[in-house]
């Protein structure tokens, strides 16, 4: 039997990011934190789904807190900057440019290879004195009085005053513990993948809504772009089987030809995408972060940002508590640190849930109000830059 602080179940990009957001507090405090991770850390026994094929748009905001972890000067050798959104509708009139001038910041934000990304995570975890029990995974989880139990795969058992579950949320240890998680289904897929373009695409990041679900072109190198489209079920099964020659003929009569000729295409890989939020984000001794706590439509990019978010809030918390000398993971610093997240999630998953419903409908009515507010947002510039804030991290 042993005892760390802090376990994080789960070394994916939220898991990793807190360790190293900890790393401080190890440091002052003398904390003991403890990740446990079932793929191996550099060498993954098993595929590693936190840092696989995706890239992801990492808002302005997100890429500030990285450098205040000191982690960005690493991440960003191979951050494409986002400088531009384009956002428009296929056989609508009306789109809207954001643009980093509207907000005086040099990039909205950038885009990084999820495992670019988990590299540098790693990287700076092997430096810190934070234990990995890896490749490990957290079998099952006890409550105790003054923290939780863990138990593991390899038969260790770990207590601890802080358990947080950044374990993705397919375990079954939310379950264990009796919480439940609110799912809305979307009933579609998001396919994700490489492409090649004809020409620049100069840091803008496409988003272009269809009636069968959005597609966005995120930048990447050169001409390189990474796809997100979605699909409903018998057309991702389609998708998922053409040539590629046939893939990007229907990826051009999709999206159009706004950002120049698609000429070619990488790995396709698929998820299915729903709306899920866990009904208790936070019990005494227990912090649920991540896609264990809420997972999101990819459309607006903000899952990883927003969970990022409750990443800085918890340690802001945790530094609190040990500064006044209070139980760790108490009852009352877990009711502060849900009083701080609640608003900012509340908005986001709103935010992302209602771009996909408002542009879900086909109705042809709708879709002309949506190209009118969409030219509309374009011409008031105060309206546009509290949206770019928004998606670029700065407003909470
Ligand atoms: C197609 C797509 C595109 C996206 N694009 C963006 C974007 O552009 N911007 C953005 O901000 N977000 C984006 N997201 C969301 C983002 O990917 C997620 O927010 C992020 O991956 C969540 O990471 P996580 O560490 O919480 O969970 P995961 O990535 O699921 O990692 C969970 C970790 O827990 C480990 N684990 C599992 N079970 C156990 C156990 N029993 N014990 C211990 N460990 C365990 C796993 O091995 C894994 O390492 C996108 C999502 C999708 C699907």
């Amino acid at each position: 039997m042993s005892h760390t602080d802090i376990a994080i179940i789960g070394g994916g990009l939220v898991g990793a990011s807190l360790a190293c957001a900890l790393a401080p507090l190890i440091e002052r405090h003398g904390l003991t934190v403890t990740i446990i991770e079932p793929a191996g850390l550099s060498a993954p026994t098993i595929p590693q789904p936190s840092f696989d094929d995706r890239s992801s748009a990492i808002a302005y905001g997100s890429a500030r807190y990285f450098g205040a972890l000191g982690l960005w000067p690493a991440m960003s050798e191979r951050a494409s900057p986002i400088r531009t959104i384009h956002i428009s509708q296929r056989g609508y009139l009306g789109a809207t440019r954001l643009s980093h001038r509207d907000v005086g910041t040099t990039a909205l934000g950038y885009v990084l290879r999820n495992r670019w990304m988990g590299h540098v995570l790693q990287s700076r975890l092997a430096e810190l004195p934070v234990q990995w029990l890896s490749p490990d995974s957290v079998e099952t989880i006890t409550a105790q009085s003054t923290g939780y139990r863990l138990t593991l795969a390899s038969g260790k058992t770990l207590d601890t005053h802080l358990a947080v579950m950044a374990d993705g949320g397919r375990s079954g240890l939310k379950q264990q513990l009796g919480i439940e998680d609110d799912v809305t289904p979307y009933h579609q897929h998001a396919l994700i993948s490489n492409v090649r373009l004809s020409r620049p695409h100069q840091g803008t990041a496409f988003e272009r809504f269809t009636p069968e679900g959005p597609v966005a072109l995120l930048p990447l190198n050169g001409r390189e772009m990474a796809l997100v489209w979605t699909h409903e079920a018998e057309a991702l099964t389609r998708a998922m089987s053409l040539s590629d020659t046939d893939f990007l003929s229907a990826l051009q009569a999709r999206f159009g030809d706004r950002a120049g000729r698609f000429e070619q295409v990488g790995k396709r890989i698929s998820y299915p995408l729903s709306l899920k939020q866990a009904r208790e984000q936070v019990r005494g001794h227990l912090a649920i972060l991540g896609n264990a706590a809420h997972s999101l439509h990819p459309v607006a990019g903000q899952g990883f940002n927003l969970a990022l978010r409750g990443v800085a809030d918890l340690c802001a918390e945790i530094e609190a508590t040990l500064n006044a000398s209070e139980a760790l993971g108490s009852h009352a610093m877990m009711t502060r640190f849900e009083a701080r997240r609640a608003r900012d999630r509340d908005q986001i998953v709103g935010f992302s849930d209602g771009l996909v419903r408002l542009f879900g409908v086909t109705n042809p009515l709708v879709s002309h109000a949506r190209g009118l507010g969409l030219i509309g947002l374009n011409v008031m510039t105060p309206a546009r830059r509290a949206l770019t804030r928004r998606a670029m991290g700065l407003e909470r």
